[in-house]
């Protein structure tokens, strides 16, 4: 392929992307503004019109949030690559540490350093002016900045060593590296998986077992009745920083454990909480957290297969705005190669998360009938509409953006299967 191809499908993918993208999003808008003034009759006993107006004006709110970031997000993207952005950062860090490991390193964490500095007025807006106006946010500045040194700590002490790990091997491990990459890359993500419970999330929140004994014995009971053992029950702090409730059941094996936010645990009742916990039971039982797992692992082989590919042809570096270090591509360029594959990867993969949307949503149908097989469905209608209300979602949304976004149905299809 020559270097302009490649430039011409970039920019054709990228645009096609955004217009795609904006068009939905303000279909989303104007479908949900247009139904704002009347609560769905199926929902009217259930849902207040002033709740109704509430999770109206934030799915709103957010929607127009997400074109800005998706304008901004675009520039930056033409930034870093057709515009020399990560060109321009390669060659100061080699005018300084000359071309090797370190260099490579210190251009992966500059490019992070430097995304994150880019997304902080987002994040910022986020937190404390969209979801503060909506009753949401309950973080301080000072906890959100302490959150903030600790991700990055942490992502430094984490990401510097499997990082450095990954460029040595796409330098030394000869052809196939990206074989070796792909074994070290997934016995990392299952370390994270098997941490992260006990040792990660900790860091955050606190997780303290759950007190209340009526609870905990209906729970033990449901979990029994559904064949699963865990090692614990515990409450986190979730309104620390958030309004938004939920429950998770996390970590495998020895560390398996169900986690309940304090929110979910205060507005829901027990027969609710249980309906929920059978919920996230019915996607162990089907499945789903394997499937999802092993999908990753093939979807990953592949893309380290084309790295391995793309990251020895000079046209994959120029056609994306980058001079190579030097013209034998392979080696002193594998932070390049990394980081253009991470950028341009995206702009092309845009167009199939309607089908991963539509896996997930058939998912939560199937995680929806255990739960109404194993507890009452009344209960798992009411936990359902609670949460829809207490997280503001819409009951409205564009059926055309659920489509293509949602990752959960909406509460109308899901109320209308357990029914059925
Ligand atoms: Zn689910």
């Amino acid at each position: 392929m020559s270097p302009t191809v490649l430039t011409a499908l970039f920019v054709c993918a990228l645009l096609a992307g955004l217009v795609l993208k904006f068009w939905l999003a303000t279909r989303q808008i104007r479908h949900v503004a247009a139904h704002r003034d009347s609560v769905p009759s199926a929902f009217a006993d259930r849902i207040s019109l002033s709740a109704h107006h509430k999770a109206a004006d934030y799915t709103i709110a957010k929607a127009r949030l997400g074109i800005l970031e998706l304008g901004f997000g675009a520039a930056v993207l033409l930034g870093w690559t057709l515009l020399g952005g990560l060109d321009a950062l390669n060659q100061v860090l080699l005018a300084w540490l000359g071309p090797g490991l370190p260099q490579q390193l210190a251009l992966l964490a500059a490019f992070v350093l430097i995304g994150g500095v880019l997304d902080l007025p987002f994040s910022l807006y986020g937190t404390f002016v969209l979801e503060e106006q909506f009753g949401f946010n309950k973080m301080s500045f000072k906890l959100w900045l302490v959150d903030a040194l600790k991700g990055a700590l942490l992502g430094a002490l984490i990401g510097l060593p499997i990082a450095a790990l990954m460029l040595w091997l796409m330098g030394a491990a000869g052809d196939l590296w990206w074989l070796w990459a792909w074994c070290v890359w997934m016995g990392f993500n299952l370390l994270l998986l098997l941490i992260y419970p006990s040792f990660i999330a900790p860091l955050f929140n606190k997780f303290e077992p759950l007190q209340d004994e009526s609870l905990k014995e209906r729970v033990t009971q449901l979990m029994s009745r559904c064949g699963f053992s865990a090692k614990g029950l515990f409450v986190m702090d979730g309104s620390r920083r958030s309004a938004h409730a939920n429950a998770y059941f996390t970590g495998f094996g020895a560390s398996k454990r169900v986690v309940f936010f304090d929110t979910l645990l205060k507005s829901l009742t027990p027969g609710e909480v249980d309906a929920v916990l059978a919920h996230e039971l019915g996607h162990f039982k089907h499945k789903h957290i394997i499937k999802r797992i092993v999908s990753m692992f093939a979807l990953s082989l592949v893309g380290f297969a084309l790295l391995g590919f793309l990251s020895q042809q000079l046209w994959f570096y120029l056609g994306l705005g980058v001079r190579p270090i030097t013209a034998d591509v392979q080696g002193v360029n594998s932070a390049l190669a990394l980081l253009l594959f991470m950028m341009a990867v995206p702009v092309f993969t845009t167009f199939i998360s309607p089908i991963m949307a539509q896996l997930s949503r058939q998912h939560e149908f199937e995680a929806d009938a255990y739960a109404v097989k194993q507890t009452d469905a009344a209960d798992l209608k009411s936990a359902l509409l609670k949460l829809y209300e207490d997280n503001a979602s819409t009951l409205t949304p564009d059926p055309v953006y659920v489509k293509f976004y949602y990752s959960h149905p909406p509460a109308t299809e899901r109320l209308a299967r357990m029914g059925a």
